[in-house]
Formats: structure tokens, sequence, C-alpha cells
């Protein structure tokens, strides 16, 4: 039961204007309802957001990713490198091509993959990588495209959840090999359900659609023809009119976001919560689009799990979630021979986050009031002294 007259605080909520919901009318009422001029205006406005590179849009992130692996040639007998603190999307899409999914351990102050131990997981069988941005928070991508050189290496970015995220002033996507982003309904930017691929030329442009179209071309004989496997990953223009009405917005959602972010860490100062050692993101306000806001708890000092954890704050009127248990451990990739003990950080993190609420339409009263109940759950059951 909700103990407070306040209404209930999702961890998410997507902001979607009215001009967006009347284009989606006009998009339906237009007799083009799918792929058409609103995919094309919306992969033309991206591309201009990307510094010009030549964009194709998708019907979900997690097929940006598998055609983005299938673009730079990964495939059977490869090996990709990731981290195993990622929705599992990112390494499924590796087993998709046949590829063998290694993971790197996390860097506990970053969440993100370790570059250290990334750099030592090479191997003659390497063919990509595959760096995640949790949260929105970039790697050294200075030092990731670094190895990426030495080696010879293509780098597949899952970059799902850092659109509006820079390097060091650089957007993502603007730069680097080839960038995948997700347009979910949870995403900073969203059509719903979607995904764009950022490519390097007009090739991997081509056959980025191709493979979105059961590669069909519309040259050879009979006007039409099919010469590689494609499957069926188009976006509706009712989708692509969503994240057109989305774009506007982009620069205003990502600095209402890193404003919340930032009451986030003022309100927690000196707290309950702080005290007993609860985890926090690291502290950046320049390159994160801050898509998340994920605490870490201290189980050994509270006296519940962190089921218990959320079902407290469920009670107070707020929605949690957990991103992401570490996927090494789910049973798909127990019987590949993954077991506990190898990513002791991604283990560890993922035994213990929570996700805070943190979307564009919060109030900074919103925020307190989330602390205020983090804060009441650890001083009631927080073993707290010496
Ligand atoms: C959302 C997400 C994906 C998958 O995107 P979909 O659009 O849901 O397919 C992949 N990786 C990460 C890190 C994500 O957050």
């Amino acid at each position: 039961m909700n103990q407070t007259s306040l209404p209930f605080l999702p961890f998410v909520r997507a902001e979607i204007d009215e001009e967006t919901i009347q284009g989606v009318v006009d998009v339906l009422r237009s007799g083009w309802i799918t792929t058409g001029p609103q995919n094309q205006q919306f992969e033309a406005e991206l591309s201009a957001y990307c510094g010009g590179r030549p964009v194709r849009s998708f019907n979900s992130g997690t097929a940006t990713m598998e055609i983005g692996l299938r673009i730079a040639g990964v495939g059977a007998g490869d090996e990709v490198i990731t981290t195993p603190m990622t929705w599992v999307s990112t390494s499924n899409v590796i087993l998709e091509t046949g590829a063998t999914p290694v993971f790197v351990d996390i860097d506990p102050a970053t969440r993100n993959m370790d570059l250290d131990l990334l750099e030592k997981a090479i191997t003659p069988r390497t063919k990509a990588l595959m760096p995640v941005y949790l949260s929105g928070l970039p790697v050294d991508m200075d030092r990731l495209y670094d190895i990426a050189r030495a080696h010879k290496l293509r780098v597949i970015e899952d970059a799902a959840q850092a659109f509006g995220s820079t390097w060091r002033g650089k957007r993502i996507g603007s730069f680097g090999d080839i960038v995948s982003f997700s347009f979910h309904a949870n995403k900073n930017v969203t059509t719903i359900e979607g995904g764009a691929l950022v490519l390097n030329n007009e090739e991997e442009a081509v056959l980025a659609q191709k493979y979105r179209l059961q590669g069909i071309t519309r040259t050879g004989f009979d006007g039409m023809d099919c010469d590689l496997l494609g499957g069926k990953y188009n976006l509706t223009d009712v989708a692509a009119r969503v994240g057109l009405g989305q774009l506007k917005h982009v620069e205003r959602f990502t600095e209402k976001r890193r404003q919340l972010a930032r009451v986030y860490f003022e309100a927690f100062a000196n707290g309950a919560a702080a005290k007993l050692g609860v985890g926090f993101p690291a502290q950046n306000f320049t390159d994160s689009n801050w898509h998340m806001f994920q605490i870490a708890l201290p189980l050994d000092r509270l006296k519940m799990t962190r089921a218990e954890f959320m079902a407290q704050m469920k009670e107070r009127g707020i929605g949690t979630g957990v991103h992401y248990p570490a996927l090494h451990l789910f049973t798909l990739y127990r019987a590949r021979g993954f077991h506990e003990g190898m990513f002791p950080h991604a283990e560890r993190y993922g035994a213990s986050t929570v996700t805070l609420p943190l979307f564009t339409l919060m109030s900074q009263d919103d925020v307190a009031r989330v602390v205020r109940a983090v804060d009441e759950i650890c001083e009631q059951f927080g073993q707290y002294g010496t």
C-alpha cells in the first residue's frame, strides 16, 4: 500500500509533447504509415546531429547492434570483447552472429568496462570491441580508440543509453567507428521502440539498408534482387514521427537530467544513506546524459534484501528498477561456462544496485522525496556503529 498521499513516482516516464502527438495523428491520416518520409527526415536529422555521418534507423537497439556487428564482418570464430554489466541484448547479439562474447570486469568507479582488462583480453581471434556506456557515461574514448587502432579492431559502440552524451565536447555518435543507439521507451530520446546505427561511409549505409529489409536491392534483374540474408528491422513512420518530436528537446532533456542528478548528490550528502556507505554514481556533469541514477546498497550493513528495499520504496510511492544483474550469471551464459567469481566488481554491483527515479518530468521536490525515502529506510534497517 502507498503510505503517502502523493502520486506514485515511477522510475522512468517519457516526455512527449502535444505537437508530437498531433504529428503522429497527422502521419496516421497521411496514407503512408510504415517506413517512408518521416524516416527519411528522422535519419537526416540524426545524421546532422552526428556531424553528418551516415545514419540508418531500425526498429530496435538490439537490431542495430546485431547489424552493426555483421557490417563489421563479425561472425563464427571471432571474439568480441564487452562487459557483463549491460542489458543482455549486448551479448545476445554477439551470439546471434555466431561469434563468442568475451567479458571483462567493470571499473567500480564508473561501472563501465575496465579498459586495462579489455586490453589484456585481446587475443588473435578478437575481431571487435563492444563498449557500453552505462547510464550514458562514456568510457575513456581516446584510450578505447587507441587500443582499437593499435590492435586493428573494429568498434561497435553500444551507445543505447548515451544519446545526448559527449566526450570532451564531441557528441557520442559524431566520431568513432560504428555507433548504435536505442530509442526504447525508457531511453532519453524515444521512438517507443527503435534504434539507429551511425556508420562510416555510404557502402556501410547501403549494407545497413539491406540487412534491415530482407537483403533486397533495387537493382538487378526485374528491378529487384536479394543478395544477402537480411531481416525485418525497419522503423514505422509513426515511430519516426515520435523520434522527430523528441529530437527537438534533446539538449534540454540532457540539461534537466544533469540538474536533477546534481540535486540527488546534494540531497544525499551527509544523510543516513551516505553514512551507511551506499554507493553513488561517478559525478560527471560534462559528458554523461544521466540516463539513470543507480545507487549500490551496502547489503552487509542492511538488515534487508534488495527486493525488500525496493518493496519499502514502493510502499512510500516510489518506483525503482535494477540495471542490471551481471549477465554472465544468467542461465544461458552459465550453460556456456560462466560462473560466480569471474567478474567480482560486476557481480557485487549487479547484486546490490537499485535504479532511482530520474526523468525530465520530475521536479527537485520529487528528488528530495526519493532521497528522504532512501534515508528513512537506511535509518530504519541499517546497522550503523563502528
Ligand atoms: C536499451 C538497451 C539495449 C537494447 O535496446 P532495445 O532498443 O531495447 O533493443 C542494448 N543495450 C543497452 C545498454 C541498453 O540500455
